[in-house]
């Protein structure tokens, strides 16, 4: 039997040999530039540049949060995937799934999860810029199209998914401690390697961990997954508000490892091309609300 079960083990080596060198794996060590086998290679990729001065003036209503702001049931679960830290975002506490509408968008999109990019101790880490500034973190929160029963579903349509991104700005302000977004920050020191997670016991609003930014000046376009595969299926929707916190939290960020055990630090891929795509952007004054 022992020498069976060896013989199976040494026919499942090559197997996970294969898996980690042919594209199975991948990291952030080239910010996405050796990505090619595994994205695909459309022209309307992200993260990309953004200006209100050249951005495309939009009237509509502004992103309505829905369930955003009531608290979500507890616990949180957190994990770090290799790539990032996640969580699910679950439902409200009477039971709600907290959605968008408005903007740009056709119908509901649900909150599916949240997550984060970000820099190093020497440089910040925002996947998107906003007139030529890269921020010190990004926060994505996924949505999915209500048409489509989950993300697998939804990835594979082109109005599957709508990301909401909001920038993080490193303050000494005493007031960015001890915020909902703060403590969810600092609790990654809990999962620490790939593959680890952990249970938080904080309330906390969908909204307060994001700072409660305001929703009304936005850009928005259509663009991509910014981790393979990368599919163009999402409509982004970048807040113009910065939330802010301390450098005692982003810095917990950096001491995260990877699937390799290396720092998981600047996991943000590089800006891509525009091509034929307008970028909009829309302001409480320009559209009266
Ligand atoms: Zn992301």
């Amino acid at each position: 039997m022992q020498a069976n079960a060896f013989h199976k083990m040494l026919l499942l080596l090559p197997l996970a040999f294969y898996q980690s060198t042919n594209g199975m794996e991948w990291n952030y060590l080239k910010n996405g530039k050796d990505w090619e086998d595994l994205c695909s290679t459309g022209k309307h990729q992200s993260p990309i540049l953004l200006d209100t001065k050249t951005a495309h003036k939009l009237v509509s209503p502004p992103i309505t949060f829905w369930n955003y702001y009531k608290l979500l049931k507890r616990p949180f679960y957190i994990r770090n995937n290799g790539h990032s830290i996640s969580l699910d975002i679950p439902v409200t506490s009477n039971g709600r799934k907290p959605f968008i509408t408005g903007g740009r968008l056709k119908g509901r999109y649900f909150a599916d999860g949240l997550h984060f990019h970000w820099g190093s101790y020497k440089s910040p880490g925002s996947e998107h810029w906003i007139n030529k500034r890269r921020y010190d973190a990004e926060i994505h929160i996924v949505h999915r199209n209500e048409k489509y029963k989950n993300i697998a579903e939804a990835v594979r349509h082109k109005d599957g998914l709508a990301v909401v991104a909001i920038m993080v700005s490193i303050v000494r302000k005493d007031n960015a401690k001890s915020t909902p977004l703060s403590k969810l920050m600092e609790a990654v020191v809990r999962v620490p390697i790939e593959n680890s997670n952990a249970t938080l016991f904080g309330q906390s609003s969908l909204d307060q961990l994001i700072g409660g930014v305001k929703h009304k000046d936005f850009f928005t376009y259509e663009g991509s997954l910014t981790t393979p595969l990368c599919d163009e299926t999402v409509s982004w929707i970048v807040f113009t508000e910065i939330t802010t916190v301390t450098i005692s939290s982003v810095s917990k960020f950096w001491l995260l490892r990877d699937h390799w055990g290396n720092r998981l630090i600047n996991n943000y891929r590089i800006v891509q091309g525009l091509n034929d795509r307008t970028v909009f952007y829309r302001t409480a004054r320009s559209s009266k609300s």
